[in-house]
């Protein structure tokens, strides 16, 4: 088979019983209108395509770029197995199956040319949760013997999962020397549990996120935490308050390279689409304030940020700290 990736995933498929059906063209499946992704969240198939196109796009102005001056993001997967209530993808997408493209050469091919032009940093993590899919997929592994060889890449491991680039993943000792540790930050979002419990179906609880960060700091990977999005919710500011306690004392004495603090927040077309696919949705329901075309909790916004600011003063110093724009949410 001419993809690696496609034949490992493939055969680790057909050893558990898994049938797999070819098919021509992915979007003949992931692009089908009138599906249901709420119903396709239960059960989710997995669907292995080859990507054209574009790679690999410049940051959106939306998302935090930490202060690089060359930012990027990638998918080499979209939809994800986690299923939370304000995930964007379930108003930007109309199937809840997981699409990996196997064809990791060609994006590798696209970051080597950007390399020839100046240092990279990437978020490979964005429309999925890579190191939730890992065991499934070894993508993180082949991307891992890739960057290990390029010293101006700096990754960024966006995740909701309890877990961290190991040992075990990697091929070689030099992929896990300090220095390519130290270009793969692994960047841990983290919520109170009930926020997980009530909202971030399938993740798994804070303690066991907490005990990955510590893990992850300990290998030598550079931790990022990501207090975003903050949700509103009845006693925000006792259930954050103790949230964060929680998450402070829990790291006590590990380093955190930085942090980022935003509301959810979401475009109106996407929140329509969320709204019909969970009726039932506390969240969604809220009546948000709408600001060119961004639904958000309005003046609230600046509280909870602010409050957890205050929270994190004394902790994290300021120029750790990366807050979302604040214009998207000023009426
Ligand atoms: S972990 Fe992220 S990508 Fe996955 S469902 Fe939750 S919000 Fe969406």
């Amino acid at each position: 088979m001419q993809y690696p990736l496609a034949r490992d995933i493939l055969r680790s498929f057909s050893g558990r019983g898994i049938p797999a059906i070819p098919i021509q063209r992915y979007m003949d499946v992931f692009g089908r209108s009138h599906q249901r992704f709420s119903f396709q969240k239960n059960s989710p198939s997995v669907i292995l395509a080859v990507k054209h196109g574009n790679f690999v796009y410049p940051g959106a102005p939306v998302c935090q770029d930490f202060g690089n001056a060359h930012f990027y993001y990638t998918s080499f997967a979209l939809n994800c197995p986690f299923d939370c209530e304000y995930c964007y993808l379930q108003g930007m997408y109309s199937c809840a199956h997981i699409v990996l493209f196997v064809n990791l050469e060609d994006y590798f091919a696209e970051i080597r040319r950007l390399l020839s032009e100046h240092p990279v940093y990437l978020c490979i993590s964005y429309d999925t949760d890579l190191l939730a899919l890992e065991k499934m997929t070894g993508f993180l592994s082949g991307y891992t013997k890739f960057a290990a060889k390029q010293p101006q890449l700096t990754t960024e491991l966006r995740t909701k999962s309890a877990s961290y680039l190991s040992a075990d993943s990697a091929q070689t000792a030099n992929l896990l020397s300090p220095e390519v540790r130290s270009r793969i930050i692994h960047a841990y979002t983290l919520s109170p549990d009930l926020v997980i419990a009530k909202f971030e179906h399938h993740t798994p609880a804070l303690s066991a996120r907490l005990k990955a960060i510590r893990s992850a700091a300990l290998e030598g990977y550079p931790v990022r935490l990501c207090f975003d999005p903050l949700i509103y919710i009845p006693d925000f500011e006792q259930v954050y308050s103790d949230f964060l306690d929680t998450v402070r004392t829990g790291l006590d004495g590990v380093p955190i390279k930085d942090a980022s603090v935003g509301v959810f927040r979401i475009a109106d077309s996407y929140l329509k689409q969320m709204r019909k696919s969970r009726p039932d949705s506390a969240l969604l329901q809220f009546p948000f304030e709408n600001t060119a075309h961004v639904c958000h909790y309005g003046p609230r916004s600046h509280e909870m940020i602010q409050f957890v600011l205050r929270k994190l003063d004394g902790w994290l110093s300021p120029n750790q700290i990366f807050t979302m724009n604040l214009q998207e949410v000023s009426p």
